[in-house]
């Protein structure tokens, strides 16, 4: 794991944007990511979930590389500040998690609920990852490798489709699902030994306060694990929560919670949200001018001259692209913070940089770009962007890619 010293001693989400600017000074670019700001978020949706359910554990959700942020690094903070499970999309995400030092136990499970019935599932089963079943077909592919799991027996959850309409098995199929499972609970079922230890579904419009699809998937799901405990399954865990669900549904609360956007400090919500509003982001990205230059009025912009000057003027390169995951979709409202000010982006994003139009300002190569972080020091936020690409703040962090290195701060 990464690490530096840095200025965030106190854990404010600003104190990292401060450390980066002390320790970078050679660097093209960075996404710094501020693990006590994970920490801060992991305790505020914990609590939030423990006012509805005093016994309720948090699965903290780190597929996609933890949203763009590292998942081995946000695991950890997770993992300290009250967390006890982690939750990937794919089995590979798993093992990499497991080949960073991270395990899955029975008490601390690693979950992965994405797969397809014929991929190699047995170094996730060995290594006691908890795969999610949404069909015979899967069913029977855990059981295939049941044997060589941590004790002979794979720990596994069932998922029902709730409504969704994604992973899941729909409802009228879900008896069919838990009766097979509870037969392959048998020691002396014909292959490898499972168990079932958790109940799960996921919900469409947590994120739409006062959706009335929330209540309705509530309601199937409780029915759901009743058919569980008829078909002969006790489970530890009935998880159907995602962020927004703790935040704003509490009948959607049951054993543990799967969070994965609010522990990143975005809120899931379009509107203000009480809850959401305390959350801290933790990505701050960064670069550096590479180049600044005059030009006189009427100088075209990047690709297709969409953007000529207005007057003689100053521009500055800022050495990222699409490739690094900045939108090409981004209009004219994105902006960044160079020198104190918001800048519109002159012209097209390329695939490795973009240009600024910063007037008559003293910009000079190797002065700092904010493109996002915490909004503290007037950067714009993920969710700014978000606004300026059509799209949600999940998309904009989770896109930034691997050629922006990432740089640790906060962590103990
Ligand atoms: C991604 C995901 C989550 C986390 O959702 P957030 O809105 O980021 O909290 C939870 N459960 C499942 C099944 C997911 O795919």
């Amino acid at each position: 794991m990464q690490d530096a010293t840095d200025g965030a001693a106190d854990g404010a989400s600003d104190g990292a944007a401060d450390g980066a600017a002390d320790s970078a000074a050679h660097l093209r670019a960075e996404a710094v990511i501020d693990l006590r700001a994970v920490e801060h978020n992991t305790r505020l949706v914990l609590s939030a979930a423990r006012a509805v359910n005093p016994a309720a554990e948090l699965m903290a959700v780190v597929k996609a590389d933890g949203y763009g942020h590292g998942a081995e690094q946000v695991a950890a903070a997770a993992l300290r500040a009250g967390a006890t499970a982690l939750g990937v999309a794919t089995p590979t995400e798993a093992m990499a998690l497991i080949a960073a030092g991270h395990s899955s136990t029975a008490d601390r499970p690693i979950v992965a609920w994405l797969w397809v019935p014929d991929e190699d599932i047995a170094p996730a089963v060995a290594a006691g990852v908890q795969l999610v079943v949404y069909s015979p077909a899967h069913l029977e592919a855990v059981t295939a490798v049941a044997a060589s799991a941590p004790g002979g027996v794979a720990l596994i959850h069932l998922k029902i489709d709730t409504g969704l309409g994604r992973g899941g098995a729909v409802p009228a199929a879900f008896d069919v699902l838990a009766r097979a499972a509870a037969a392959a609970q048998q020691p002396d079922s014909r292959n490898g030994q499972v168990e079932v230890v958790g109940v799960m579904s996921h919900l469409a419009c947590a994120d739409e306060p006062g959706a009335a699809s929330v209540p309705v998937q509530i309601a199937v799901f409780e029915a759901g694990c009743r058919t569980a405990a008829e078909a002969g399954l006790t489970v530890r865990w009935r998880h159907l929560a995602n962020t927004p669900g703790v935040l704003e549904w509490p009948g959607s609360v049951f054993d543990l919670v799967r969070c994965g956007i609010g522990l990143y400090g975005i809120s899931p919500f379009e509107a203000p949200h009480d809850k959401a509003d305390r959350l801290r982001p933790v990505m701050t990205l960064r670069a550096r001018v590479a180049l600044t230059k005059r030009v006189p009025a009427g100088h075209g912009v990047s690709y297709g001259l969409r953007y000529r000057t207005a007057t003689e003027t100053t521009l500055a390169l800022v050495p990222l692209g699409y490739a690094d995951g900045i939108p090409r979709t981004a209009g004219p409202e994105a902006r960044v913070l160079i020198a104190g000010r918001l800048r519109p982006i002159a012209g097209r994003i390329a695939m490795d940089q973009f240009v600024v139009d910063c007037g008559d300002d003293d910009i000079s190569p190797g002065d700092e770009v904010l493109i996002l972080g915490p909004g503290a020091h007037g950067e714009p936020t993920a969710v700014n962007w978000a606004d300026a690409c059509g799209t949600i703040g999940y998309e904009i962090v989770t896109r930034i890619s691997s050629r922006v290195p990432r740089r640790y701060v906060g962590s103990t």
